[in-house]
């Protein structure tokens, strides 16, 4: 497959899940505040500032979940925490799905690897 093409849909879908789906996760599970949900949600990228801690900043064959600061496994389960309470769901969940993004990308980055050309 096009590696050029693999990469633009690639792009599409972790900016869209970064920016659009917290809107549409605010919209169905905080209705009454969604619009606050969804900012919030989308201010939790200040999590990538950890990046700036790795040389080099950006490497597009790097997987962030496991290897940043603020996207380790004991990072995770600090927002696993924060789930349970009800005053800092939202960034939690935020935060979750922030990495589900991240961790998603992953596999992208594997999948035109190996098929990309
Ligand atoms: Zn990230």
């Amino acid at each position: 497959m096009d590696i050029e093409i693999l990469r633009v849909l690639q792009s599409i879908l972790h900016y869209s899940l970064h920016f659009l789906a917290p809107g549409i996760i605010g919209f169905i599970f905080f209705r009454s505040q969604w619009k606050r949900a969804w900012i919030i949600m989308v201010a939790t990228m200040i999590i990538d500032l950890d990046h700036l801690l790795a040389t080099p900043i950006f490497d597009p064959t790097r997987c962030s979940v496991g290897f940043h600061p603020l996207h380790s496994y004991y990072a995770i389960a600090a927002y696993l925490l924060l789930l349970l309470f009800k005053k800092s769901r939202i960034i939690a969940v935020g935060l979750l799905f922030h990495i589900v993004t991240d961790w998603q990308d992953c596999y992208w980055s594997g999948f035109i690897t190996l098929y990309g050309k």
